[in-house]
């Protein structure tokens, strides 16, 4: 019974455990059963709002569809509008790009117009350029053959020719130069008395150095073609006279004397193809109160030991140096010795006033071979001392001594030509060292120019009047009783070279010896022009 009990009792605690177990699972089933009712209702609910969310949605798309819709149209309507403004633009861009087009057209049209009439001007002013060139050239040969006759008639005349150069000045001056470059005007200083004169040439204060050689170079040569010839540089001091005959330096300043003998060198040197050969001798002296100073001897001073010989139809100074001159070169570096050695004194009137005559001497003997002929020249270039007076230079003591010497000399060179000019029996030649060495050229068969240089200030009008004065007088000198200049030719046999043709005219005038052939002097008594 125990046992049954025991098993009843375990039977129903086994009951109890498992009724305890079924209420568990009751209560769990209830309350899943309340949680799949929650769930479910959930669901209902969630269902409902995604129900409404997608109604919502839906209408939300279909909205959204619509707007789309619409926003196509619109752009499509937006893009025609566009297109059409674009279109529009474009045209306005065509009108503009047509009115400019048409603009430049005309434009062009214009230019083109404007550039064919500039080309007939062009055409009219070349041709009237030419026209121009053509009317210069003939004035300019005209000139050139009046000059040329006019140097023929003075030749023929056998005037001396002057040439006066005015220098250039910073004031106001008192001589005017006429365009005709052959005549000037002085103003007095006093301004009253208006002075007029006419020279061969007149060279403005703008010439410049090889304009002046210009003129004077045919002279210059004359003397290769056998003539003395002699050129004068004259005025009061500081007026240009060493300025024109020697100048400054080795370039557009040199003056006569540095461009005559490069000359004479280079025609030498083309005339030798013709068959002439040359030798050239120089000496430059210095007169200084009538005595002589060999410019070419370092150190020589002024003294009565040289003298001057004419022997031959060529003058000498014994004693001085004669150098040959074989090139340009050596030509000018005698120059440059005998410029440095020239004495120079201060005075009132300019810091390096030359209180003496310099003379550069050239001697030229040309030899033709084939014919025997034998040609001497000789050319002298003078710059003389300065002509003013004693008074106006403030020359005092030895300078005035000085001044009256050159005074001297420089009257004793007008009384020279004014004895010549009125064709004297008598020429002073012998008065005055420079006039007695310079005898040969001034005597007749010579070619003389001489350069009158003034300076136009206010202040030297008086001197300008007495240069020009002097200058006139000299002008009217006729050298050689109007024979006109004379070439020093010799020759020993009948000629046949073309240089010898030349002189056929001419008339057998003196006889010479030469070594141990005996030549026959002819001299041409025709004016010269080349
Ligand atoms: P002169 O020999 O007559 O006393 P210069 O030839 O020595 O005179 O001239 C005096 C100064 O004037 C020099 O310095 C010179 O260079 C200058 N001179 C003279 N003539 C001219 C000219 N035509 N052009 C430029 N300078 C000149
Ligand atoms: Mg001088």
């Amino acid at each position: 019974m125990e046992a049954a009990q025991e098993r009843l009792k375990a039977s129903e605690e086994a009951v109890n455990g498992h009724e305890a177990r079924i209420a568990g699972v009751v209560a769990q089933l209830e309350s899943e059963q309340k949680e799949v009712e929650r769930l479910e209702k959930q669901l209902k609910e969630s269902t409902s709002v995604h129900k409404t969310t997608l109604e919502s949605l839906t209408t939300a798309q279909k909205a959204l569809e619509r707007e789309r819709t619409e926003l196509l149209s619109e752009l499509n309507a937006l893009k025609e509008a566009d297109s059409l403004r674009k279109n529009k633009e474009g045209n306005e861009q065509n009108k503009a790009l047509e009115a400019r087009l048409l603009e430049q057209t005309r434009e062009v049209d214009n230019a083109r117009r404007i550039l064919k009439e500039s080309e007939e001007l062009r055409l009219q002013l070349e041709e009237r350029q030419a026209r121009i060139q053509e009317l210069e050239h003939q004035a300019l040969e005209a000139e050139s053959q009046r000059r040329a006759l006019h140097n023929q008639i003075q030749e023929l005349r056998g005037n001396v020719r002057v040439f006066c150069r005015v220098r250039p000045t910073e004031n106001e001056p008192a001589v005017k130069c006429a365009p005709d470059g052959s005549s000037l005007n002085l103003t007095r200083a006093d301004g009253k008395e208006n002075a007029a004169f006419e020279f061969d040439r007149v060279f403005d204060p703008s010439s410049k150095q090889d304009e002046i050689f210009e003129e004077v170079s045919q002279l210059v040569q004359s003397a290769l073609d056998g003539y003395k010839v002699c050129l004068f540089s004259y005025g009061q001091t500081g007026s240009g006279k060493t300025h024109t005959m020697l100048g400054e330096g080795n370039g557009d300043m040199q003056g006569i004397i540095p461009r005559s003998v490069a000359k004479i060198v280079e025609a030498s040197e083309k005339n030798a193809h013709k068959g002439w050969k040359y030798t050239m001798h120089a000496s430059y002296v210095e007169i200084y109160n009538e005595q002589v100073r060999d410019l070419l001897k370092p150190g020589s001073s002024h003294s009565d030991k040289h003298s001057i010989v004419h022997k031959n139809g060529v003058t000498e100074v014994s004693g001085v140096q004669r150098e040959h001159i074989d090139s340009v070169e050596s030509a000018a570096a005698l120059v440059r010795r005998a410029s440095a050695a020239r004495v120079v004194e201060a005075t009132n009137m300019n810091a390096q006033s030359s209180r003496s005559h310099t003379i550069f001497m050239l001697y030229i003997v040309g030899e033709h071979a084939s014919s025997g002929s034998e040609m001497t020249g000789c050319l002298n270039l003078v710059d003389l001392a300065g002509s003013e007076r004693v008074g106006r230079s403030g020359a005092e003591g030895k300078r005035l001594k000085e001044a009256c010497a050159i005074n001297k000399s420089l009257s004793s060179l007008g009384d020279v030509f004014s004895a010549l000019a009125a064709k004297q029996a008598h020429v002073p030649y012998r008065n005055s060292k420079l006039t007695y060495l310079l005898q040969p050229c001034l005597g007749g068969d010579g070619k003389t120019l001489m350069f009158v240089n003034i300076n136009p200030e206010t202040a030297s009008a008086e001197e300008t009047m007495c240069s020009l004065k002097f200058a006139a007088q000299v002008n009217a000198v006729q050298l050689g009783d109007g024979k006109g200049a004379q070439r020093r030719i010799t020759t020993k046999m009948s000629a046949k070279s073309e240089d010898a043709a030349d002189e056929k005219k001419e008339k057998p005038r003196k006889e010479k010896e030469s070594g141990e052939r005996k030549r026959k002097a002819i001299s041409s008594s025709e004016p010269r022009k080349k």
